[in-house]
């Protein structure tokens, strides 16, 4: 069962990376005020340091579902793009443009 071995010796590693990884996003990203990033790594680092410590064998899964998170912009960012004319949101596709005051409008509504 060698092979077995250092297989886990292998995944813990990984974990401790990862976590390691994670809060040093999550310091960086508090330092450059973007918190919800910051927040967003630090919880990562948490969930990973947590089953770390008890060594769930999905501990591995997890890690690599949350790894991305870190480094992906937040859903907020695309909802918070809305026409300033209609007030409706611009969805990705829709022909857009900006105003004369660099606001991005539907380019119907201008
Ligand atoms: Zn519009």
């Amino acid at each position: 069962m060698e092979l077995l071995e250092k297989v886990k010796q292998r995944e813990d590693i990984v974990r401790i990376v990862s976590t390691v990884t994670l809060a040093a996003i999550a310091v960086r990203s508090f330092i450059k005020g973007k918190r919800g990033r910051g927040l967003l790594a630090a919880g990562g680092a948490v969930a990973i340091g947590a089953t770390t410590s008890t060594l769930k064998p999905t501990a591995l899964e997890v890690a690599r579902e949350e790894e991305p998170t870190g480094e992906t912009e937040t859903p907020s960012e695309a909802e918070a793009m809305s026409c300033v004319i209609c007030n409706e949101p611009i969805v990705i596709g829709e022909s857009r443009r900006p105003n004369e005051n660099d606001e991005i409008v539907h380019e119907s509504c201008l």
